[in-house]
This record gives C-alpha cells, sequence and structure tokens, in this order.
C-alpha cells in the first residue's frame, strides 16, 4: 500500500509542480525532456467536458466505465441495480451522479478489484450517499482493510476466498482471486455473458505498465497474468487506467513488451561485467560491497532500459519515462527468484 500511496502523491506532487511550473521557463529546464505523447495515443484518448470532469461511457449493453482520464472504474445495471466496480478518489463525488445520467436503477454494490486507495479510496464518499451499500471484496483484501480502519475504505460487508460468482438481477460475474500486484489479492472479474473482463492494474491500452510494471508486488503472477488473461474468451478489459478501455490486441502487445524486458535482463544478467567490478573495486575498495553491487546494477537496468527503449519507444507511450524501473523490477525477480540458469 505505501508505495500505492507513494505513487499517488508523487503523482498529485508532479501535477502541481507542473502548473506552478508552467508559466515559468526557468524552472522547467530543471524537469526532465520526454518524448512528446505519441499520435495514436492522443487520437483515442478519451475527450473529458473540463465542465463536468468525467466521461461515461457504454462498452457493451448495460455495462459502462467512467473516467475522469487517469483512473477508470465500471458499473453495470442489472435490473435489481447497479453494481459498482471500485471507487477511485479522483472522481468518486461524481459516480452516483455519473450513474444516474444512465439509469434510474441505484447503486446497491461497490466490489472492490484490491485494496489500493487510489482505485477504492472513494468507496467512503459513496457510502455516504448509498447509506445501504453492500461492499463486496476478497478475503485478504478484507484482512487488510478491517485492520487499517480507513473511513475513505470501509470493511467489505461480505467477502469470500479464492472464487466467488457474483449474481443480482441479469448480472453474473466471475471473481477469481489473483496477485499480479497488489500482495493482499486482486480480482480478476469476468462477465461473460457480455465478453467483459475488469483487471486492474497489469497494463493499459496504447502505454507501457506503470512504474515498477504497474507496482507489481509479485512479477511471477504477474507474467502469469498475461497468460491467464490472454486464454479468456473476451473482447473489452477495463485495465483501471488512461481512460481507454483494452482489448486482445492491447494484451498483446503489453505481453510482447512485458516479455521483452524480461527476456533483455535475463540476457543481460548472463553477461560478462568482470571489467566493470575490477574498475569498481579499485575505485571504493573490496569491502565496499554494496557499493560495487550497485554500480553493477545501475550497469545492467541501463544496459536493459537503452535496449527497451530502442525497440518500443515509438509503439508505447511512457518508454522513456518508465523502462528503467520495469528493468528494476524484473531484474529483482530474474536474480533472486529465478536464479541463473
Ligand atoms: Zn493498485
Amino acid at each position: 500500500m505505501s508505495q500505492a500511496c507513494g505513487a499517488v502523491s508523487l503523482l498529485t506532487a508532479a501535477v502541481v509542480v507542473m502548473f506552478a511550473a508552467a508559466g515559468n521557463p526557468q524552472t522547467n529546464q530543471n524537469l526532465p525532456d520526454y518524448v512528446a505523447l505519441l499520435p495514436q495515443v492522443k487520437a483515442k484518448a478519451p475527450r473529458i467536458d473540463p465542465q463536468k470532469g468525467y466521461l461515461v461511457q457504454q462498452l457493451k449493453p448495460d455495462v459502462y466505465m467512467i473516467t475522469e482520464g487517469a483512473y477508470e472504474s465500471a458499473f453495470v445495471t442489472t435490473g435489481k441495480g447497479v453494481v459498482l466496480f471500485d471507487a477511485p478518489p479522483s472522481f468518486a463525488k461524481h459516480i452516483v451522479e455519473a450513474v444516474g445520467e444512465t439509469t434510474r436503477e441505484p447503486v446497491i454494490e461497490l466490489v472492490y478489484t484490491h485494496m489500493h486507495v487510489d482505485h477504492i479510496g472513494g468507496a467512503g464518499m459513496i457510502l455516504k450517499q448509498v447509506p445501504k451499500l453492500q461492499i463486496l471484496a476478497e478475503e485478504g483484501t478484507a484482512e487488510f482493510l478491517r485492520e487499517m480502519q480507513d473511513p475513505h475504505r470501509p470493511v467489505p460487508t461480505h467477502t469470500f476466498k479464492d472464487h466467488y460468482t457474483l449474481k443480482i438481477g441479469s448480472l453474473t460475474a466471475d471473481m477469481k482471486v489473483g496477485h499480479w500486484h497488489s500482495p493482499e489479492g486482486d480480482l480478476l472479474i469476468y462477465i461473460p455473458d457480455k465478453k467483459v473482463v475488469i483487471a486492474i492494474d497489469a497494463f493499459s491500452s496504447g502505454a507501457t505498465p506503470f512504474m515498477n510494471l504497474d507496482l507489481t508486488m509479485n512479477m511471477h503472477e504477474y507474467l502469469r497474468f498475461f497468460d491467464q488473461l490472454g486464454a479468456m474468451d473476451f473482447d473489452v478489459v477495463v485495465p483501471g487506467h488512461h481512460g481507454t478501455p483494452a482489448n486482445k490486441e492491447d494484451l498483446a502487445i503489453a505481453k510482447s513488451y512485458v516479455t521483452d524486458v524480461y527476456n533483455t535482463i535475463t540476457r543481460i544478467l548472463g553477461e560478462d561485467r568482470q571489467a566493470l567490478k575490477t574498475r569498481a573495486v579499485q575505485k571504493y575498495g573490496p569491502e565496499n560491497t554494496w557499493a560495487i553491487a550497485s554500480v553493477i546494477i545501475n550497469d545492467e537496468i541501463n544496459q536493459c532500459a537503452n535496449e527497451i527503449k530502442g525497440r518500443w519507444i515509438n509503439r508505447l507511450e511512457g518508454v522513456d519515462i518508465w523502462a528503467a524501473s520495469h528493468c528494476h523490477t524484473a531484474l529483482v525477480y530474474a536474480e533472486w527468484d529465478v536464479g541463473p540458469r
């Protein structure tokens, strides 16, 4: 959780700094130079009415996505009430209003996809508007939230372990617990008759994963996630970010990117760095083992990031921003979990 909170506060701080610096070219000089937004990403970015602050997009009959451009939540009309999936605090104040634009059915149930505050930290606000709200989560997420006692993330009213089929009115949603992102648990949610999947914080449409491969705490499960989702019969995914639903092609591209990162760092780890190590030993002394390790690891990450940038910079958004962090996460997995092959 601390990583996600850190990411949110860093993002918020970055936005504040960017706005503060916008009119000051001298301050802007200290900011990194990133490549411009790719035209294909610009073209499919959601058009958010700034007065309104959010957009409701219909994905399938009865299935909708709400976004403010950066985060996503989904809702489904069932004939018996609306089931909501996640409540990002960045637009939570608009959610009940957004649902009301689409249907007269009240919100009756909220599902937490995982415990991260940036995706469900608006739940407390929804509960104030809908006091009889039922909240569903898997047990690992619920246990964490019981400990946290966070009014923004109310404790779920009902929970399950491993697997659950939520049936309300016309909705059947199959939910399986995974661990591709959050250590407590992530939900892989499938609405089979709509061919819709809700799978938050694994990949995005048009962009690389967020920092450190979407902050995964379990790279092994993260790699398996792509095969697991790829085997499912779907045509739309709500991925949680960028305000754009994803499809099978987006998944295939993301899998190809992540596989490239992993294979690249694995190959680099097998290369001889004795010359660099000798120089590091000369400079820092043989007893300064952390300095020596740091020089070698940083060199491996830099080489990996440069190779990845060369292959992906024109294909996905964010390669120059996050590739080094992706290589770092893959290095930790390849070196410590997988080990030499
Ligand atoms: Zn998350």
